[in-house]
């Protein structure tokens, strides 16, 4: 049964959890996979933009760090979220389209769109808040890069028998 994925706002001043390294639609990995001990990868020397709390991924808490540029970790590569979204089970699939979505989000609203000041987290909330300006800014989420990615599923090689894009969405 793949790991269950539920998307929840975890506060970022918590320590301890799992992290996904993020930019521009390719993820941080290395023989593990994508998900790295976050107070570990932390102490790494990365240029982070932003950091959120993404959910749970089979009971664990996941964030996100959204970085600035691709950076050389040894032992790790980057990966492309197309190619990841494919490999991985429903619960990765899910997990990985979300996590995209909210870092390309998160590098767009660093700052405001009015004032160009430095916009903050909003505690408990998936926003950021520019407090010059009292406008928060929440993520749009698209379902439509999903059904995107599906679509290229189903040209797979026959013989591959891992689930089919369909059934991802349940
Ligand atoms: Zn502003």
């Amino acid at each position: 049964m793949p790991a269950r994925w539920q998307p929840a706002v975890l506060d970022s001043r918590e320590p301890g959890g799992w992290v996904l390294a993020h930019c521009q639609q390719h993820f941080l990995a290395d023989s593990n996979g994508v998900l790295f001990p976050r107070e570990w990868l932390k102490r790494q020397d990365l240029p982070i933009l932003a950091e959120h709390g993404l959910g749970y991924f089979a009971g664990d808490p996941i964030y996100l760090l959204e970085l600035q540029q691709p950076v050389e970790l040894a032992g790790c590569s980057w990966q492309g979220l197309r190619q990841l979204m494919l490999q991985g089970d429903a619960g990765t699939f899910k997990m990985l389209g979300f996590a995209s979505q909210i870092g390309t989000w998160a590098r767009q609203h660093r700052f405001c769109g009015s004032c160009a000041g430095p916009m903050q987290p909003v505690p408990g909330e998936r926003a950021m808040h520019c407090p010059i300006c009292a406008i928060q800014h929440y993520p749009r989420l698209s379902p439509s890069m999903i059904v995107l990615v599906t679509r290229g599923a189903e040209s797979r090689p026959p013989g591959d028998s891992s689930a089919g894009g369909r059934h991802l969405l349940d």
